[in-house]
């Protein structure tokens, strides 16, 4: 499968511990994430990762277009609803594509453990 994977920076650290726990599945699939959350989750917990833009400077739109041409089968998207985004459209419109196309999405911890622990 083709997982993509992104955190808001309060939730980063909440992303590194939860790909550390669940590397064992993580390694079976391909793994793409917005820029900065790839690059912490290669540092710090080891696994392979196609690193996109940031999100900020359009990684969310670049997963985006990934969904639309059926290239993701599952989002897991740790977001902070407590602070503003500059990027708050293309969250939404992230998020609105998952729908679309019925791609399975996960915005929180408990939710992506089930997730991951039925793939
Ligand atoms: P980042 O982007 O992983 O590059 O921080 C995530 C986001 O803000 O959507």
């Amino acid at each position: 499968m083709n997982i993509a994977l992104i955190a808001h920076d309060k939730k980063k650290e909440l992303i590194i511990d939860f790909c550390k726990e669940y590397k064992k599945k993580f390694l079976k699939h391909n793994l793409f994430a917005t820029g900065t959350t790839g690059a912490m989750i290669k540092e710090n917990v080891g696994l392979e990762v196609t690193c996109l833009k940031s999100g900020p400077m359009g990684g969310d739109q670049e997963i985006g277009g990934m969904i639309a041409n059926g290239k993701i089968d599952m989002v897991i998207f740790m977001r902070d609803p407590l602070t503003s985004m500059p990027h708050e459209p293309d969250i939404s419109a992230l998020l609105r594509l998952c729908d679309v196309y019925n791609i399975p999405l996960a915005t929180n911890l408990e939710t992506a453990k089930l997730f991951v622990s039925n793939l």
